[in-house]
C-alpha cells in the first residue's frame, strides 16, 4: 500500500450555516496573489484602500478604522482590552452566545460587568437600556450584539446611543453578522466602537476583524491609567502602523500584517461596493423573505420574533432527527446548515444567508433539499 501525502483538496460546499459563508472565486484569486512585504509601498497602498473601503461599508468617517489580525473574536477582544481597565464598570446585553462571551471578555479586562438579560431569541428594549444606565451611572460603556448569530435575533439600536451618551457611557456594537448584510450606520447611529468579521456577510475567508473607533473611544484610550493588558491588540501601537501618518511620517512595525488576507478583504469589499451597499442589504431582505415563505409552506416556523435576514433560526420540525438531517444535507447535497447552540441545541437549525450565499439559487436549493430529506 502506498502512503499518499495529505492533500489540500476540499470539496466545494454550499455554506449556509452561521459562517463562514461561501467565498467567491474573485476573492480566492486575490488571496493567491504574490506576497509583498508589509512595509512595501504597494502593500501599504492596498492596506490604506482597504481601510477606506471599510469606512464606506461601516458608514463612518472614523480615521481609526482597520482590520485587526484575527477572527471576529479578536475584534471583540481588541475593543474590550483597549477601552476597559481594571476597576471600570460596564454593561453588557446578554441574550445569546455572543453577548455571554462579550461579558466574559470584558470581565477578563478587570471590569465589573452588569448584564442586561433577555431570553434567547428575544431582543433588549430601550427601557431595559435606560434602566440599566440609571442603575449603573459609573458604567464606562454598554456592549450589545446587533446580530445575535446564536439565536437569529435582530437587535434594533435606535435611540441607544443617545441614552448611553446622556450618561457618559460609550455604545459598543458587535456587527459580525450584520456588516454588509443589514442596515448599519456607525456615525449616524452614534456608535463609539464597533467590530466585525470577514467570513460572514463580507464572504471572505475568516482571519481578519474590521474595527472602528470614534472620538469618545479615542478619548477613553488616551485617558488610560494602565497599559493595555494585551500587547498584540494594543491599539496605541497598532495605529502607528495602520493609520496613514501623512507626508514625512513613517509606519512603525508592530507585527507582520496578514498580507494575503488583506488582498482578500480588499477584493471582498470591492465586490460589496460594486453591488452597492443598499442593494446588497435589499438582496439579503428579499432572500430572507423567499426562504421564510418556503419554510412556512413546509410548516416550519422561526424562533426569534425579530429575525435577522442573514441568519434564519428555525424550529426543527417534530419527528426530524437533528444530526441525521444535517448530515444528509452535507453528504447528499453539499449543503452546510448550522445546529442550535446552548439552550437551543437539538431544537433549532440555523440557515445562513450571508453575502455571496444569499442567492435565489441557494434558497431554492436548501428548500428542495430539506423537503427531500424530511420525507
Ligand atoms: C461569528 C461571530 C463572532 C465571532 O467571530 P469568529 O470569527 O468566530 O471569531 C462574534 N460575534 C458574532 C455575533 C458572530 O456571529
Amino acid at each position: 500500500m502506498t502512503t499518499s501525502a495529505p492533500q489540500t483538496n476540499p470539496a466545494e460546499r454550499i455554506l449556509m450555516g452561521p459562517g463562514p459563508s461561501t467565498v467567491p472565486h474573485r476573492v480566492l484569486r486575490a488571496l493567491s496573489c504574490p506576497t509583498l512585504g508589509h512595509l512595501d509601498p504597494q502593500y501599504l497602498a492596498i492596506m490604506d484602500e482597504t481601510c477606506e473601503m471599510l469606512r464606506r461599508v461601516f458608514h463612518t468617517k472614523n480615521a481609526l478604522t482597520f482590520p485587526v489580525s484575527g477572527t471576529g473574536m479578536a475584534g471583540m477582544e481588541c475593543i474590550a482590552v483597549n477601552l476597559l481597565e481594571p476597576g471600570d464598570e460596564a454593561i453588557v446585553c446578554v441574550n445569546g452566545v455572543f453577548g455571554t462571551r462579550m461579558k466574559d471578555v470584558m470581565e477578563r479586562c478587570g471590569a465589573t460587568v452588569h448584564a442586561i438579560e433577555a431570553p434567547w431569541g428575544e431582543t433588549i428594549s430601550k427601557e431595559q437600556i435606560g434602566a440599566a444606565l440609571d442603575a449603573h451611572p459609573k458604567a464606562k460603556l454598554l456592549g450589545i450584539v446587533h446580530a445575535e448569530t446564536s439565536t437569529g435575533a435582530h437587535q434594533s439600536l435606535t435611540g441607544f446611543a443617545d441614552l448611553c451618551h446622556a450618561k457618559g457611557a460609550m455604545l459598543i456594537v458587535d456587527a459580525v453578522t450584520s456588516l454588509a448584510g443589514h442596515e448599519l450606520h456607525v456615525d449616524d447611529w452614534g456608535i463609539d466602537a464597533i467590530y466585525s468579521g470577514t467570513q460572514k456577510c463580507l464572504s471572505c475567508p475568516p482571519g481578519l476583524a474590521p474595527v472602528s473607533f470614534g472620538e469618545r473611544a479615542l478619548a477613553a484610550m488616551d485617558g488610560r491609567k494602565t497599559k493595555v493588558q494585551s500587547w498584540y491588540l494594543d491599539v496605541s501601537m497598532l495605529r502607528k502602523y495602520y493609520t496613514n501618518p501623512g507626508a514625512g511620517g513613517g509606519r512603525v512595525y508592530h507585527h507582520t500584517a496578514p498580507i494575503n488576507m488583506t488582498y482578500a478583504l480588499r477584493e471582498a469589499l470591492a465586490i460589496v461596493l460594486e453591488e452597492g451597499i443598499e442593494n446588497r442589504i435589499e438582496r439579503h431582505a428579499i432572500m430572507h423573505r423567499r426562504l421564510r415563505a418556503g419554510l412556512k409552506e413546509m410548516g416550519i416556523a422561526y424562533i426569534p420574533t425579530h429575525s435577522l435576514h442573514t441568519l434564519n433560526c428555525i424550529h426543527i420540525p417534530a419527528g426530524a432527527d437533528d444530526a441525521t438531517v444535517r448530515r444528509r444535507l452535507l453528504e447528499e447535497y453539499g449543503i452546510e446548515i448550522g445546529s442550535g447552540l446552548g439552550p437551543m441545541a437539538g431544537k433549532a437549525w440555523r440557515i445562513g444567508l450571508m453575502g455571496h450565499g444569499a442567492t435565489q439559487r441557494n434558497v431554492d436549493l436548501v428548500l428542495a433539499a430539506l423537503l427531500e430529506v424530511l420525507k
